[in-house]
């Protein structure tokens, strides 16, 4: 096809050099290539560092660990905060305490960061794919419904896929890229067949569906504080729950399984050494305080992508759902399935123009370790893995307005 000058979208080129145009009118005209994601510290960083370091208590016994989950806690609402090495290992102590087996299913989107389907396959259970939805990017509550009630039978309280025979023990579900799924119609999948619902949040700090922080309707979730993420702890990460008791778990078994005593070794379980150390939480406890202020600058940013891609026909900038509070991690863009063919040509263009710009992860499915476990009709994930790039999101970015 040959471009028509006329500022129409069909051509290749002309999509391409409209969509890197509004990047640009959001971020300027960089000298050097702005990432998608980069760490900000602007707060007391320094400072609890130090004295973490004057302590000499930099692992996994120190005040700032304890802080941390105190201050994470009363920042989601949630009552239990348990601080880890990472947000993978956080989603593995989730699988573990809720139930989950060697041999069971857990239903789970292909669409996610593979974290979120190892976390399973660590605890010997299949991960079965389902769908995702297209305004939040999260599961997809009624195809589950309905994928349910075609290959699941409720035997004994629990659920079974009819094939296999394995119990279907929880739902694993991701808010992506900060965006809240649908928790309210998730959960009563979840009661309807006897499922646990796990939150992989990783993403999603500051995000909120219908006034309440995510993370708090699963019986267990997962924050991550990656380098990339919303907030970071180097790496880090923490579980979410509101049950004192699976909170006492969680501590328990990622710190060994060690048993209080003066002196004595004594574990009384195998345990995992998944405790975040006290230098990395000090660095998170500086880092909190400044996620408000983070919040606020991600959610000026979105609204100027917002404002450049409505002229748009057929490129839409990937808004919060209406039910929900995003805290816009990374943003993206949605490209209508007509023009798909010039994705490539707008990857090329953003990111010769010095930002970052990259798909969506390859659907888990698709991966050789995955490729035969169970799975939905995944035509909701199988298009968005086609059509969703992300375009760079650092909250420092809205300061060039
Ligand atoms: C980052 C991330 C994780 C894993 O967190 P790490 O801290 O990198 O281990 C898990 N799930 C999702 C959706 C993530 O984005």
């Amino acid at each position: 096809m040959l471009a028509t000058g006329s500022g129409a979208e069909g051509a290749d080129f002309a999509l391409a050099e409209r969509v890197t145009a509004a990047v640009r009118s959001v971020l300027g005209s960089p000298d050097a290539m702005i990432p998608l994601h980069e760490p900000e510290f602007r707060g007391r960083e320094w400072d609890y560092v130090k004295a973490c370091l004057d302590t000499g208590w930099v692992s996994s016994v120190g005040s700032y660990v304890d802080r941390m989950e105190q201050d994470l806690a009363a920042f989601t609402g949630i009552e239990h905060a348990i601080a880890a090495v990472n947000g993978t290992a956080a989603l593995h102590v989730c699988c573990i305490l809720a139930g989950i087996e060697a041999g069971d299913e857990v239903l789970v989107p292909s669409l996610t960061f593979i974290a979120t389907a190892n976390a399973i396959s660590y605890q010997r259970a299949t991960p079965h794919f389902v769908d995702s939805e297209r305004v939040s990017l999260g599961v997809d509550a009624a195809a589950l419904a309905a994928h349910l009630d075609r290959i699941a039978v409720r035997s004994g309280g629990l659920c079974r896929n009819r094939a296999t025979g394995a119990v279907i023990r929880a739902l694993v579900v991701t808010h992506i890229f900060g965006h809240a799924a649908d928790l309210d119609a998730l959960g009563r999948v979840c009661d309807d067949w006897g499922l646990v619902l796990i939150e992989d949040a990783a993403e999603a700090l500051g995000t909120h569906y219908r006034g309440r922080h995510v993370g708090g309707d699963g019986r267990l979730a997962a924050l991550s504080f990656n380098g990339n993420k919303l907030m970071t702890t180097g790496g880090g990460g923490a579980v979410l729950t509101r049950d004192a008791e699976l909170a006492r778990r969680a501590k328990h078994i990622t710190t060994v399984a060690r048993s209080p005593h003066r002196w004595n070794f004594v574990h009384d379980e195998i345990g995992y050494n998944y405790r975040m150390p006290n230098i990395n939480a000090a660095l998170g406890c500086a880092q909190l305080e400044r996620v408000p202020d983070m919040l606020a600058r991600k959610r000026l940013l979105a609204d100027d992508y917002r404002a450049a891609f409505a002229p748009l026909n057929s490129v839409r900038f990937l808004d919060e759902p209406d039910y929900g509070t995003s805290n816009f991690w990374l943003n993206a863009l949605v490209i209508d399935g007509a023009t798909l063919a010039q994705r490539d040509a707008m990857l090329a263009a953003l990111n010769d123009a010095n930002f970052m710009s990259r798909p969506i992860w390859t659907l888990i499915h698709r991966l050789p370790m995955y490729r035969d476990c169970p799975r939905a009709e995944l035509g909701n994930a199988e298009a968005l893995e086609r059509e969703v790039i992300n375009v760079p999101s650092s909250a420092n970015l809205a300061d060039r307005r």
